[in-house]
């Protein structure tokens, strides 16, 4: 299955709060434990979908728009 764009991962940092994202190309950085950019502490990256979700709403109706004009 091919995907084009990246992905987000988000994390709550437990340390101080502080709710960072980063992107990777790839499904597989769940769980990944990342690094706090705020305060340096070990943060866990979790996957989100909701964001990859409407991405995915985006391309349908992009496709819609682009099956209409032919
Ligand atoms: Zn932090």
């Amino acid at each position: 299955m091919a995907r084009s764009g990246k992905l987000l991962y988000v994390y709550e940092c437990a340390g101080c709060g502080y709710r960072g994202e980063e992107r990777f190309d790839v499904e597989s950085h769940d769980g990944e434990i990342s690094t706090c950019h705020a305060c340096g502490a070990a943060v866990m990256l979790e996957w989100d979908a909701g964001v990859t979700m409407e991405a995915a709403a985006k391309k349908l109706a992009a496709e819609t728009i682009a099956r209409a004009r032919k």
